[in-house]
């Protein structure tokens, strides 16, 4: 436990809850794929947990399994307007993630990172809470260096259908960087790698989610371009493990960024051929025109995390994608029998 870890003791007079939780963590987007693992995680451990989030990507299935428990609360709030709680921590996690979501408003996109991040820093500064930042391997944009260390300052077209994305999470970064040396605020920056598991949604566009529910539903596998581009997937749990771990960690240079991922790198025919055996179906493939600036390769140098955290995944592409399809098995038959 941290020095900055206030025990906080609960006494509220309505419910008489007399319990002592370890922290009260804020987590935004809270409701979203990452977020309600974290949220998960962090209430198992003990901690009193509020979500914010406004459900532009999140939904309330997501979490209405933690909705009964006392130690968690449920904001509906966009992170783009101010907001206050006495918190000990922030998980800054708001943002739409996928392509194309983040591509559907980009103006709203640049703001959630921008004014989220100038917003939830104020609230780190104001109640002297901890914050972490999630901000994303696309900072390193069509990297010209491989693997991508923390080093790299990265190749991002500015002005693309990218950039509302990639350039607000490098703003995000920035402001992190900037209130801690001018306002000594205790910061955290997490550069996540391409991350899947259950609870993403059916029809986000992200390759992981659209190779299985196609499979799943006999339906041909769109691969973008030739097929050859590379990308490292980590599992969910994996991830939220070495979140953790950052928020917590102390140490001289612990606010500067962090890579965490799979260092597992695959081209997207391979992964199709992955999401055969994981499914267990034959699979088709089509191929589609490859969109604008998308990365030609990607994969982590986590060679930071595991010094600082002594952390590194440990579910494979093949156990992790197993565990996905058996989640998307239940989605896409209940979208099935609803509508038959
Ligand atoms: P997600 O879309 O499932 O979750 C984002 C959540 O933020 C959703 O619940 C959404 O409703 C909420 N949200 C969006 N805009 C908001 C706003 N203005 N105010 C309040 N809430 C808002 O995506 P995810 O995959 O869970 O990603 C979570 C975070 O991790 C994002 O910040 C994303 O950039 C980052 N990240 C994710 C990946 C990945 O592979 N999943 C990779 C790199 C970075
Ligand atoms: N992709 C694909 N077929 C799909 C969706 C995505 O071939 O149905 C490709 C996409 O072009 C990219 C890679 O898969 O090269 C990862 O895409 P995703 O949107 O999941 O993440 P990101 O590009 O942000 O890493």
């Amino acid at each position: 436990m941290t020095d900055q870890c206030r025990i906080i003791s609960l006494y509220s007079a309505a419910a008489f809850d007399t319990r002592v939780y370890l922290m009260r963590i804020l987590v935004t987007g809270g409701a979203g794929f990452i977020g309600s693992h974290l949220c998960e995680r962090l209430l198992n451990e003990g901690n009193e947990v509020i979500c914010l989030d406004n459900f532009f990507t999140g939904r309330k299935a997501n979490i209405a399994h933690l909705l009964n428990n006392s130690r968690f609360e449920l904001v509906r709030h966009d992170v783009t307007e101010p907001a206050l709680f006495e918190v000990d921590q922030i998980y800054n996690f708001a943002c739409p993630a996928s392509p194309v979501h983040y591509q559907y408003n980009p103006v709203k996109t640049v703001k959630t990172s921008v004014m989220g991040a100038v917003n939830m820093l104020g609230l780190a500064k104001r109640v002297r809470a901890r914050i972490l930042q999630a901000s994303t391997s696309e900072v390193y944009g069509d990297p010209l260096e491989h693997p991508q260390t923390e080093a790299y300052w990265g190749n991002v077209n500015p002005i693309g259908l990218r950039a509302c994305y990639d350039e607000g999470k490098r703003v995000a970064e920035t402001l992190m960087m900037d209130y801690h040396r001018q306002n000594g605020v205790d910061t955290r920056i997490v550069r996540i790698f391409n991350t899947y598991g259950e609870r993403m949604l059916e029809n986000d566009g992200r390759v992981v989610s659209n190779f299985v529910v196609q499979a799943l539903k006999g339906e041909d596998l769109t691969i973008y371009g030739d097929g050859t581009q590379t990308r490292s997937f980590c599992y969910v749990s994996d991830l939220v493990d070495g979140i953790i771990r950052l928020m917590n960690a102390d140490g001289d240079d612990i606010h500067l960024p962090v890579n965490l991922g799979n260092p597992g790198e695959f081209t997207m025919n391979e992964l199709a051929d992955e999401v055969g055996k994981a499914t267990g179906k034959d699979i088709r493939v089509k191929y589609m025109p490859l969109p604008q600036d998308d990365p030609k390769q990607r994969r982590p140098d986590i060679t930071r995390a595991k010094t600082l955290l002594n952390w590194e995944p440990k579910i494979a592409l093949a156990e992790g994608l197993k565990r996905t399809v058996a989640y998307f098995e239940g989605v896409v038959g209940s979208t099935q029998k609803a509508s038959s």
